[in-house]
């Protein structure tokens, strides 16, 4: 289970004449890790958000495991595909119940097994959403960099045969990164793994890149563009 078709995908906001996305068609195999990169604009979050189907293509079909994801229900879509994103913690309790977040039958057993391959161990009763008030934003009790390791505890617990990377670095200084990546590698290991960035100096040897290119006219210029003229 886990493999992403895109077929022929494109999507123009409601709003807009221009694209977002035109055309695109890629596959992704469980263990595949699939960058998705190019220039602000390009279209990378719309990418992203097709495949978790907060929008529908305009054109083309997105397949997982065979089956148009408009067929899929959402809690399958769920169990699914996950995305990985340091804002979709929720800030009350502590990082153990942000572990568990949407899995209420996990064991303390899985939750720590999880903690631990995630390198998020060391403070699990800590609470993530803690600022030291006197400071602030900046004032935060526990660093990006373990933040984002409780993303990645949570996204092994859930166990999900596909995973949406968006921006995992992004924000994270040098050494934070390198102490991101390898519970980041245990995490992509064996599934399919759609990696939204802009920085490649963390990608995979393994990987492939598809080089999004924003769109640069509406459908219709393009067409006339490209109509041949007739002598
Ligand atoms: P919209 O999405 O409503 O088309 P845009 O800001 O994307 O708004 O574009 C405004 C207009 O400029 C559109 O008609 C679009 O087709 C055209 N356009 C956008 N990019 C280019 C470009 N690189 N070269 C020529 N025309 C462009
Ligand atoms: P990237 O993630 O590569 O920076 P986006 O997917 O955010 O690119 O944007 C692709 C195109 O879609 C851009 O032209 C952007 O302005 C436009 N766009 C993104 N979000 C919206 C939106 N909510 N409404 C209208 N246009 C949008």
């Amino acid at each position: 289970a886990g493999r992403i078709a895109f077929e022929r995908v494109g999507f123009t906001y409601p709003n807009r004449t221009r694209p977002a996305l035109a055309d695109l068609s890629f596959t992704a195999e469980p263990g595949d890790v699939v960058v998705i990169t190019g220039p602000s604009g390009a279209g990378k979050s719309t990418l992203a958000k097709l495949l978790l189907r907060f929008y529908e293509p305009t054109s083309g079909r997105i397949l997982l495991d065979g089956t148009d994801i408009r067929d899929i229900t959402g809690a399958s879509l769920r169990e699914n595909i996950t995305l990985l994103q340091q804002e979709g913690l929720v800030f009350s309790g502590t990082a153990r119940e942000n572990i568990a977040y949407g899995r209420p039958g996990a064991t303390l057993e899985e939750i720590v097994e999880a903690a631990k391959l995630a390198d998020a161990h060391d403070f699990i009763n800590r609470l993530p959403g803690k600022y030291d008030t006197t400071l602030g934003q900046r004032g935060r009790l526990l660093s990006g960099g373990q933040l984002q390791r409780i993303a990645i505890a949570r996204a092994l617990l859930r166990d999900a045969p596909v995973l949406v990377l968006d921006e995992p670095m992004t924000g994270l200084d040098a050494a934070t990164a390198a102490r991101v990546m390898e519970p980041l590698r245990r995490l992509m290991a064996g599934r399919t793994t759609i990696l939204i960035t802009h920085d490649l100096r963390h990608v995979p040897d393994t990987a492939r890149t598809i080089v999004l290119e924003p769109v640069r006219r509406s459908n219709r210029i393009k067409l006339r563009h490209m109509t041949p003229v007739m002598s």
